[in-house]
C-alpha cells in the first residue's frame, strides 16, 4: 500500500479554470501533463449552476436537477449576465429573474438578481461557482496556486473585469485570463508548430463560438469571432423533448406541467448522450416509453446543426481567408461529440477535426498549460515560451474638440498595448479637462459607446495651449483598459480602470462595425490618411527603436530585411496614398514579427524567472507592455474645452 507524503511546504499549484455557460472545470498540470479535477463522483464538469436556498448556497449537479422547482433562486447561465448593465433589455429576456430596482441596488449600473431579500450581482454568482472550483481543486492539491481563467475571444472589457472580480471575489488570485479558443489550440500543443492558422468550433451547451486563430512564430493571434448565443446542445435536447412529449400525449408544450417538461428534457439529454456512442436509445417518460435511432436524431438535429454554417463562413471571410488555408480545426464544447457535428464539421471545412482530447475539458486543460507555464513551472516536454496576443475589438479613444474621437487604441492592435496622445486647453484660463472615453469605429463620440467620463480640475488660468495634457491607455493582458491623465506642467494626474457600464453582445459589436462601414466613405479619405501616417509612424518608430536596443537579437539577414521594408515605408510616407502606406506597414509588420516575438518571449522568460508568483502577472504585463508594445504618439490637438 502506498502513502501519500504530504509536504507543508509543497508549493502551491496553478490552477486553469473553464467557467463556462452550462459547465465549468478546474485543471492543473501533474507531471508536465494537464489534468481535470474530478469530484469524489469522478466527474469533472461542474454544472454553472447556483442555488440560493434559505439555508444557504447550493452549487452544481445537486443546484441543477432542483432547479425547475426553484427558477426565481437558480441562476443558471449567469455567464451571460455578466458585465451587463441593470437597464440591458437583453438581460430581461434572459431567465424568470426578479431584477433589483432602482432604488435596492448599490450599483445600478449592472445587473442584480434579487433572491429570497437578498440582493446579488452575477459577479457574486460567478464567484460561487469559481469558488466551488477551488474547493474542488483544494480537496486534491492541498494548496491552490494562482490561477488562470478563461473567457470567449468576444467578451468586452466590462465582462473580462467582471470576470475578473468574480476571481477574487473568489479568492483566487487571478494570473490572467485566456481566451477560450486560444486555451484550446494551447491544449493541443499547437504553439509547438511555430506557424499556422486554426479554426476553433466550440458548440456548449446554449451558445456557439467560432474563432480563426493565426499563429505566427509561436504567437497566438485571434484574426476573427462570431458565432450564435443562442445556439447549442440544449437545442439539441429541446427537439428530442418535443417528440417524447408528443409520444407521451402532450401535444402543446405550454400547457405541459413544467416538471414533466424538465424530466422530458433530462430524458432527451439522457439519449442524445447515448446516441453519441450506440445506434440506438431508449427513453422513458411517465408512463410513455420509446427508442430513437440516430438517423430519427439526425433528422432532428441537422436543421439545428446547420445553423452553425454561417457564422463559420463569416468569421473565415472576417480573417481574410478559406477554409483549404486552414491548418487545424478543433472541437471545442460537449455538444461537438455528436456524431452529425462531427460530420457537418469536416464536410464544411474539407479536414477531419481534432477531436482527440476531450472537448468538455480542453479549454480547462488548455488554461491549466497556460496557469503553470506563467507561473514558471515549464512543461517537462515543453519546448519554447509560448505567447498570447489578443486584440482589442474595438477601437479606443478620447472625444476632442467638436465631439470628434481621436482613437488612441485602434481596432485589432494586439493586446497588451498602450499608446499615449497629448492635448492641449481650447480655450484661455481653462482650468480643466473633461475627459470622455469611447469605444467604437465611428468618428463622432456621439455614435461611439461611452466608457467613462472624469475630469481633471485645478490647472492654473494659463492662457490657451500652455497646459499639456498626456492621456495613456493601456490595454493589459486580460484585455482591461487603464486611462491615466497627467497635466505636465502642473503634475496633476488622475487614471481610472474603465468599468464599461454597458455589456456588449457579439451582434452588438458586429452592428457597431456595420454601422461605421456604412456611415464611412464620405468623409473618411482624410482622415484615413492622417490616421495610416500616424500608425506609419508610430511603427517606424518603435521597429528603429527595438533594432537599435535588440540587435543581439537579430537573425542572419533579418536586419536587412527589415531595414527594406523600413525604407519601402519610409518611401510610401513621402507619397501620401493611405492604401500604400498600410500596405507597406503589414509587409514592415511581417518582416519584424518573428524578431518582436523573440524579444517578447525573452522580456517575459526573464520577468518570470526567479520571482514570487504574485509579482508575475505586474512584471509580465510590464515587460510585454514597455519593452515591445507601448507606442508613443505626440498629438498636438485641442482637447475638448471643460
Ligand atoms: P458550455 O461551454 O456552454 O459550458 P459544454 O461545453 O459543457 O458547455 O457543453 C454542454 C453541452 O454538451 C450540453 O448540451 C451537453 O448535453 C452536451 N454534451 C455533453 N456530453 C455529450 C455527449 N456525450 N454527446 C452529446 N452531447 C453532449
Ligand atoms: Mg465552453
Amino acid at each position: 500500500m502506498l502513502f501519500e507524503i504530504f509536504d507543508p511546504k509543497a508549493r502551491p499549484r496553478p490552477i486553469g479554470i473553464d467557467l463556462g455557460t452550462t459547465n465549468s472545470l478546474v485543471a492543473f498540470v501533474r507531471e508536465g501533463r494537464p489534468v481535470c479535477v474530478t469530484d469524489c463522483n469522478g466527474k469533472a464538469l461542474l454544472p454553472s449552476v447556483v442555488y440560493y436556498a434559505e439555508q444557504g448556497v447550493v452549487v452544481g449537479e445537486p443546484a441543477r436537477q432542483t432547479a425547475s422547482e426553484h427558477p426565481r433562486e437558480t441562476i443558471v447561465s449567469v455567464k451571460r449576465f455578466m458585465g451587463r448593465d441593470a437597464d440591458d433589455p437583453e438581460t430581461r429576456r434572459l431567465g424568470p429573474y426578479e431584477f433589483a430596482k432602482a432604488d435596492e441596488a448599490p450599483n445600478r449600473r449592472v445587473v442584480h438578481f434579487k433572491v429570497h431579500d437578498q440582493i446579488v450581482t452575477p459577479v457574486e454568482v460567478s464567484a460561487e461557482i469559481l469558488r466551488a472550483l477551488r474547493d474542488l481543486a483544494k480537496d486534491e492539491l492541498r494548496t491552490v496556486g494562482p490561477a488562470v481563467i478563461t473567457v470567449p475571444a468576444y467578451f468586452d472589457d466590462a465582462q473580462r473585469q467582471a470576470t475578473k472580480d468574480a476571481g477574487r471575489l473568489a479568492g483566487l488570485e487571478v494570473l490572467r485570463l485566456l481566451n477560450e479558443p486560444t486555451a484550446a489550440a494551447l491544449a493541443y500543443g499547437l504553439d509547438k508548430k511555430q506557424n499556422g492558422l486554426f479554426l476553433v468550433y466550440d458548440l456548449g451547451g446554449g451558445t456557439f463560438d467560432v474563432t480563426v486563430l493565426s499563429l505566427e512564430e509561436g504567437v497566438f493571434q485571434v484574426k476573427s469571432t462570431g458565432g450564435d448565443s443562442a445556439l447549442g446542445g440544449d437545442d439539441l435536447d429541446r427537439a428530442l423533448a418535443h417528440v417524447m412529449l408528443a409520444k407521451a400525449g402532450v401535444d402543446d408544450v405550454a400547457t405541459a406541467s413544467p416538471s414533466l417538461v424538465r424530466a422530458a428534457l433530462d430524458e432527451a439529454r439522457k439519449a442524445k448522450h447515448a446516441l453519441t456512442d450506440a445506434p440506438q436509445a431508449t427513453w422513458a417518460l411517465a408512463d410513455a416509453k420509446g427508442s430513437v435511432s440516430r438517423e430519427e436524431f439526425d433528422a432532428l438535429a441537422k436543421p439545428i446543426v446547420d445553423r452553425t454554417v454561417t457564422p463559420v463562413r463569416r468569421a473565415l471571410r472576417d480573417a481574410g481567408v478559406v477554409a483549404a488555408d486552414l491548418d487545424g480545426v478543433i472541437l471545442v464544447g460537449g455538444a461537438t461529440r455528436t456524431p452529425i457535428v462531427r460530420r457537418t464539421v469536416k464536410e464544411l471545412l474539407g479536414k477531419e477535426p481534432l477531436a482527440d482530447i476531450d472537448p468538455d475539458e480542453v479549454v480547462a486543460l488548455g488554461a491549466a498549460v497556460q496557469a503553470d507555464l506563467l507561473a514558471g513551472e515549464q512543461l517537462a516536454n515543453a519546448g519554447e515560451d509560448v505567447l498570447l496576443l489578443d486584440v482589442v475589438p474595438l477601437s479606443l479613444g478620447v472625444e476632442t474638440m467638436g465631439g470628434i474621437v481621436d482613437k488612441i487604441i485602434p481596432r485589432n492592435t494586439t493586446t497588451p498595448t498602450g499608446a499615449r496622445a497629448s492635448f492641449t486647453t481650447y480655450a484661455d484660463n481653462q482650468t480643466g479637462f473633461e475627459i470622455h472615453v469611447v469605444q467604437g469605429e465611428r468618428e463622432l463620440a456621439g455614435d461611439c459607446r461611452s466608457l467613462a467620463r472624469f475630469t481633471l480640475k485645478g490647472i492654473p488660468p494659463m492662457p490657451a495651449g500652455m497646459a499639456r495634457l498626456d492621456v495613456t491607455f493601456k490595454v493589459d493582458a486580460d484585455g482591461l483598459l487603464h486611462v491615466h491623465a497627467l497635466e505636465t506642467t502642473t503634475g496633476k494626474e488622475q487614471s481610472v480602470e474603465v468599468r464599461p457600464t454597458y455589456g456588449l453582445s457579439e451582434e452588438e459589436m458586429e452592428d457597431m462595425l456595420l454601422d461605421a462601414l456604412d456611415h464611412g466613405e464620405d468623409d473618411m479619405h482624410a482622415r484615413l490618411l492622417a490616421q495610416a501616417r500616424v500608425e506609419a509612424e508610430r511603427v517606424l518608430l518603435a521597429t528603429r527603436k527595438s533594432l537599435a536596443t535588440g540587435a543581439d537579437m537579430l537573425e542572419h539577414g533579418e536586419h536587412a530585411r527589415i531595414g527594406a521594408a523600413l525604407e519601402a515605408l519610409d518611401a510610401a510616407l513621402k507619397k501620401g496614398d493611405a492604401n500604400a502606406i498600410r500596405s507597406r506597414v503589414d509587409d514592415l509588420d511581417r518582416a519584424s514579427t518573428p524578431f518582436a516575438a523573440r524579444r517578447m518571449n525573452d522580456a517575459i522568460a526573464k520577468a518570470i524567472a526567479g520571482r514570487a508568483v504574485g509579482d508575475i502577472e505586474h512584471e509580465v504585463e510590464r515587460a510585454k507592455g514597455v519593452d515591445a508594445h507601448v507606442a508613443q504618439h505626440e498629438k498636438n490637438r485641442e482637447g475638448k474645452k471643460d
